[in-house]
């Protein structure tokens, strides 16, 4: 039967590989001949191990990491990362710095001051309402490490290189842009990022640790909350999300087999995103709001000439099959996700409509 499909430009939850849902269709009664569902085999199976050591696998090959880094399959969101990280890895009386680029990196710094840690902003855009990453920082001395966000989801901005910090280890929250693109993922101590953006189904966060950073955990933490009991356990010291894992190693799978890797990836993602850039900064009927050296390849965010206008436009869309295109409710406006699993033909399709949007309602 042929399902009807639309073009999703939701935040996240978001788009999925189409060939990754028709996999988990065709498997979904019967998990690799065990006559059950992935949703239904027990989480120390071998049947799930595979699935589970083969997604960590493929994830260490697309970063090109070495064995000095674990691949933990976390429950909490990246929402939970932002306590388990000062937690962790920052010892009360050192300070952290962090930098401050929007909604997720203000949550970031708060759960850190929850926590009674020290922290240090060493550098913000919050002056332009977080049009742009800042490009002076002021770091201190000591840091346990400098936190970063690497896209900015709700402000559609983008680090497009990372700053050197030397010594001083770099943690990113990458929920919306991991794997969009190659970079030294090496350079840093933790990478983590909610799965439901570019990576699968939510329900599970990634979160990549060096070895070095194991040192610091420290003893007293309850056991889920620790690091340790998780790198440990190869993340089954409690029952995992399967079913997320399981489609997070289908979607490593279509990166490696069908996309070609990462750097295939980033091409395909800058094609998307310049087609949408370049169409607005023809005219004046669309005007991105972030900075044009810090736009987000991942989340496009635009204004139109006035809210009533944008209220349509986001109505007509929808009713066009283009859904998904409201701006955050914390900023309003209009926003385009086009992660990895957005195929060109949607942004095509996108440009087309706002074309003839903009000559029935200038
Ligand atoms: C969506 C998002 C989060 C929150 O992720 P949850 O998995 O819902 O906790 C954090 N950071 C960034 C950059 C995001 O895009």
């Amino acid at each position: 039967m042929q399902v009807k499909r639309i073009y999703n430009f939701n935040p996240g939850p978001a788009v999925l590989p189409e060939s990754v849902l028709q996999e988990i269709q065709s498997e979904f009664m019967s998990f690799k001949g065990t006559g059950m569902s992935i949703t239904e085999i027990s989480h120390r199976s071998k049947a799930f191990e595979d699935v589970l050591n083969d997604a960590i696998v493929r994830i260490k090959r697309l970063l090109k990491l070495d064995d000095r880094f674990h691949v933990l399959f976390l429950q909490g969101g990246a929402s939970l990362q932002f306590s388990m990280i000062p937690m962790n890895l920052l010892a009360d009386g050192q300070t952290a710095d962090y930098i401050n680029t929007g909604t997720w990196a203000t949550k970031a710094i708060k759960e850190a001051k929850i926590l009674g840690k020290k922290v240090h902003v060493a550098a913000s855009s919050e002056d332009r309402n977080f049009a742009y990453i800042p490009k002076q920082f002021q770091f201190s001395q000591d840091a346990a490490y400098v936190h970063i966000t690497s896209n900015n989801t709700i402000k559609g901005t983008q680090w497009s290189s990372f700053p050197n910090t030397g010594n001083i280890p770099m943690i990113s929250d990458m929920s919306s842009d991991i794997m969009s693109r190659p970079f030294n993922a090496s350079s840093f101590g933790c990478i983590y990022a909610g799965a439901q953006k570019n990576m699968g189904p939510a329900g599970v966060c990634i979160v990549i640790l060096r070895e070095d950073m194991l040192k610091r955990v420290p003893t007293n933490l309850p056991s889920m909350l620790k690091y340790t009991t998780h790198t440990e356990n190869n993340s089954l010291y409690n029952t995992p999300p399967c079913f997320s894992i399981y489609t997070v190693y289908l979607v490593m799978k279509w990166l490696e087999e069908t996309i070609g890797g990462l750097e295939k990836m980033e091409e395909l993602n800058q094609k998307k995103a310049g087609l949408l850039y370049d169409f607005m900064e023809k005219g004046d009927f669309y005007r991105s709001t972030a900075d044009k050296d810090s736009r987000s390849l991942m989340n496009v965010t635009f204004r139109l000439p006035n809210e009533e206008l944008e209220k349509k436009f986001v109505a007509e869309a929808k009713k066009n099959d283009l859904d998904g295109l409201k701006g955050h409710r914390s900023v309003g406006g209009c926003r385009a996700s086009i992660y990895n699993a957005m195929p060109l033909a949607g942004v095509e399709t996108l440009v087309s409509f706002m074309e003839s949007f903009q000559k029935q309602n200038r």
